[in-house]
């Protein structure tokens, strides 16, 4: 039994030859899936897929990891590696939804597909009625991933996931790591924790997680596997954790930090303004971090606390912002406009809080709705239709 574990190419339009693309997507390791210009400058690690990966090798069955995105693999190349395996799995997002359909259609041919992401977490007993279907994984499928494949039923496997994460395997890294670059670092990027304890309105997790349950790793088993991947892989220079939120909890986080000195490479993480105290920001700039991405995302408490419930104190995350800029992090800021009931007015204040943190960097896009989120659901109950893709793929919206 062959099994491929695929992020499959995704260029627009649709089947499109590389050089003849328009654009291309984003998707597995992305948060938020959705499209951009051609080109190599980032992309997100896919980190559900080598976990599953790691785990099913762990468990003996041959499994195979292609990220298609990242190879710029055409659509031709990988229909002709996927035809060698027994089973694809393919991960899918609103956004890539009407390619990954005919990525179905075409790899089913000759393979048996399993769908596994965003998209099919939120739409598994529609998908799973689909002929060229298989089988449908919600969540993080590692678990179950590995049930579909030794009980062979095709149907819908429900969320499977781990009570204590240090039990999953190191996920599979192999040279295309030095691939996954941003800037000039060539970037470990890693998980310390899965989940996050909030439930903002137009995040995955609010789908994507079956308990919103926090589940931090240990700190010595984030140094095990720092360890590992930078013996094996020397010209790696800096680490990313792309936790959902890296730094909730003090000790923690300060035990991380003195991890993080004793390796002595740069690092970076994804953060909340308020889930640790200045103090906590303090040692991990000590330590090497120097990097922060915030998510502020409006700056209209309105909209915060009764649009998106991002349970964030507007005046104290300025000041907080404002203080780590002092102790010299790099601080990228995350905003953004176009949600319900938002007036002018609002998102103008979105502009002047962004123009106030003056942030090292920032990324200011329309809210994307993801499959399955809170916002899809609200966006559905008041417009009777679903999210197109454009209102999937934020930034395919017009600015304000
Ligand atoms: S705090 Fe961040 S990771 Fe957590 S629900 Fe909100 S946007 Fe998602």
């Amino acid at each position: 039994m062959k099994i491929l574990i695929s992020n499959p190419p995704w260029f627009v339009p649709t089947g499109a030859v590389k050089p003849k693309a328009l654009r291309m997507g984003i998707r597995a390791g992305s948060r938020w899936p959705y499209t951009r210009k051609v080109h190599r400058k980032y992309f997100p690690f896919p980190f559900n897929m080598a976990y599953a990966d790691a785990y099913l090798r762990k468990m003996g069955i041959a499994s195979t990891l292609r990220d298609s995105i990242l190879l710029l693999d055409d659509y031709k190349d990988y229909f002709k590696l996927a035809s060698n395996y027994d089973y694809i799995v393919l991960e899918t997002s609103a956004a890539s939804w009407e390619n990954d359909l005919y990525v179905v259609r075409e790899a089913s041919r000759r393979s048996r597909i399993i769908l596994v992401g965003m998209h099919a977490t939120a739409f598994a007993d529609e998908l799973i009625k689909l002929e060229n279907v298989f089988a449908v994984l919600k969540g993080e499928y590692e678990k179950s991933l590995y049930d579909c494949l030794t009980s062979r039923e095709g149907r819908v496997y429900d969320f499977d996931e781990w009570e204590n994460i240090d039990d999953a395997p190191f996920p599979t890294r192999d040279d295309t790591i030095y691939l996954y670059r941003a800037r000039r670092d060539l970037m470990l990027q890693m998980w310390a924790s899965r989940g996050c304890p909030f439930r903002c309105s137009f995040c995955y997790v609010t789908c994507f997680q079956d308990s919103n349950k926090y589940r931090p790793h240990s700190p010595e088993r984030v140094k095990q596997e720092a360890e590992d991947a930078l013996w094996r892989f020397p010209k790696l220079n800096f680490i990313y954790f792309d936790d959902d939120t890296f730094n909730i909890g003090n000790e923690r986080i300060r035990e991380i930090s003195g991890v993080m000195k004793n390796i002595g490479l740069p690092w970076g993480c994804m953060c909340r303004a308020d889930t640790c105290n200045l103090e906590t920001f303090r040692i991990m700039r000590e330590s090497g971090c120097v990097e922060l991405k915030i998510g502020i995302e409006s700056g209209s408490q309105r909209v915060l606390d009764k649009i998106i419930n991002k349970s964030l104190n507007l005046n104290k995350a300025k000041r907080t912002v404002k203080e780590l800029k002092k102790m010299g992090f790099h601080i990228h800021g995350t905003f953004m406009y176009g949600f319900p009931t938002e007036t002018p007015e609002e998102a103008q204040m979105t502009k002047n809080i962004m123009r106030e943190l003056q942030c090292n960097s920032k990324q200011f896009s329309h809210i994307g709705l993801l499959s399955g989120t809170i916002a899809w659901k609200q966006f559905e109950k008041i417009h009777k239709r679903r999210p197109t893709i454009e209102e999937s793929d934020g930034v395919l919206l017009k600015g304000i």
